[in-house]
């Protein structure tokens, strides 16, 4: 199969225009392909060929359309730590969608292609590390198996942005399933008419969730769908240890893919109160709040719902209170079912929830690194950790043996399950800010090397044997939003 390049469609500019502002990229300098993720764009059908000559490269940067584009900034509203505001794509252009091969549809967006009616004072431009800090990520989480936007290019563009200092501007090209939001319900919702608002939802029905579109109360369905997947995403990231750190409802998307790498990180040492972001002051998004955020944000997407799911409103609420109320139970299933995995269960027993939480008080109170404990239980490789010296660990480490080989399968089917489960590498905070200063110096193969080893985060190689290695600084790591 010969892949023949750019297939685009853009349903979304079908929509009712109070959803998106049609608009071009702002051309930029002298654009600089940085990095180009070759596999992604592969299976997307493009043409790695074509995306690498001098026209390819003006494409990814937004300085020329491709055939087929109709580029727009959408509008959306959101809940930012708590408080309700009109937001929008300030500084992404949403260039079209992606036919692949094999017939699905990915959005292609530009993220710092420039001004929009949206931009609220913002430049709309994008700095170099902060979008190769996107490309770093978001290719780590599609490693460990973690639904998530990806990242086909990063581009300079030539031209300085100005933050605290003087920064190389750049473009990533970001491909994701959808950019709908539930912060796109709430504008739908506030600011459009009910009509508006049916004709998103059977959108984001059609797009996401096709087999529900024709049961008898879709509306219904697809809260209990969109729910369904959030669920699934959170447990993913509380069982990686990963840390969103900026869970506004306009950054949670209908598709249930993690969106918005702006402030995350992945945590070392397991402490549920693990905040990284510097404007997080009350750690509202913190590791251990997670799951009680996504299901406040769901609320407000089951708000949005509500003149759908019934056309008398208490009755709607009562609905929407009913399927909503069911998260927390539907994330602990998913999360106990990632654990079993982490810990080489098979089957499920009633204690398996005590059993991992007295592990994971072990873990809080010896201050042990969340990732390299599973993986030491993974090889029985049970030194190096403060913890293990315990006698709190040795009695569980005895309970979880006696557990291991009560079931049916075999002491090495289980290590298999913990080797699939348990990573042997995530972005550790020091790796992703190494890698980001050589590439300030020009310098790309550390990054590059990076991306390579966590593409493949439960191989389990002597080559990943290094980067599993925890930072010794004793600082705690701090990230920034909207850089
Ligand atoms: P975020 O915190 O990245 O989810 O962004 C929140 C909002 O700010 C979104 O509407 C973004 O489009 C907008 N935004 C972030 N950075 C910029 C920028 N440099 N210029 C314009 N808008 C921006
Ligand atoms: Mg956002």
């Amino acid at each position: 199969m010969t892949n023949k390049g750019w297939n685009l469609d853009n349903s979304y500019s079908r929509l009712p225009n109070i959803f998106f502002k049609e608009l071009q990229p702002a051309p930029v300098r002298s654009p600089n392909l940085i990095v180009l993720n070759r596999p992604l764009a592969a299976s997307l059908g493009l043409n790695i060929g074509q995306l690498e000559s001098e026209t390819g490269v003006q494409e990814l940067v937004g300085n020329r359309i491709p055939e087929g584009a109709s580029p727009l900034a959408q509008a959306y509203a959101g809940h930012q730590f708590g408080h309700f505001t009109m937001l929008g794509d300030g500084r992404a252009i949403l260039i079209g969608e992606q036919i692949t091969p094999s017939e699905e549809r990915f959005d292609i967006q530009l993220k710092g292609a420039g001004i929009t009616p949206y931009s609220r004072g913002g430049d709309g431009r994008a700095a170099l590390g902060p979008m190769l800090r996107e490309y770093i990520i978001s290719e780590a989480m599609h490693g460990l198996g973690i639904p998530t936007t990806r990242s086909l290019a990063v581009t300079t563009t030539g031209e300085p942005v100005y933050r605290e200092t003087k920064l190389p501007g750049a473009v990533l090209t970001r491909v994701a399933s959808s950019h709908i939001r539930v912060g796109t319900f709430q504008y739908a919702a506030n600011w459009g008419s009910m009509e508006e608002l049916r004709i998103l939802a059977d959108y984001a029905i059609q797009r996401h969730y096709p087999e529900i579109q024709d049961e008898e109360n879709r509306f219904f369905a697809f809260l209990q769908s969109v729910m369904n997947r959030q669920a699934a995403l959170i447990a993913k990231w509380q069982l990686a240890g990963f840390v969103h750190g900026v869970m506004n409802t306009d950054n949670m998307a209908i598709s249930g893919e993690t969106i918005d790498f702006g402030p995350c990180a992945f945590m070392d040492i397991y402490d549920p109160s693990t905040v990284f972001s510097s404007i997080d002051r009350n750690g509202r998004y913190a590791y251990g709040n997670q799951p009680k955020i996504a299901n406040w944000n769901l609320a407000r997407f089951a708000e949005t719902l509500l003149p759908l799911l019934h056309d008398d409103q208490e009755q709607a609420i009562q609905i929407a209170q009913r399927v909503v109320s069911n998260f927390p139970e539907l994330y602990r299933h998913y999360w106990l079912k990632g654990m079993r995995g982490k810990l080489g269960l098979y089957q499920e027993e009633p204690q398996d929830q005590s059993l991992i939480e007295e592990l994971l008080k072990g873990m809080e109170k010896y201050r042990a690194d969340y990732t390299n404990t599973f993986r030491a239980l993974t090889f029985d490789n049970i030194e190096g950790q403060a913890l293990f010296e315990t006698v709190e660990f040795t009695a569980w480490y005895a309970k979880w043996h006696e557990r291991l080989e009560k079931q049916h399968e075999s002491i090495d089917e289980a290590q298999e399950l913990m080797k699939k489960s348990n990573p042997a590498v995530i972005p550790r905070n020091h790796r992703v800010e190494e890698a980001l200063e050589a590439a300030e110096r020009g310098n790309y193969d550390v990054m590059n090397q990076l991306i390579q080893v966590l593409s493949h985060p439960y191989a389990h190689s002597t080559e990943q044997e290094e980067y599993s290695l925890p930072s010794d600084q004793s600082t705690a790591y701090v990230t920034y939003c909207g850089t």
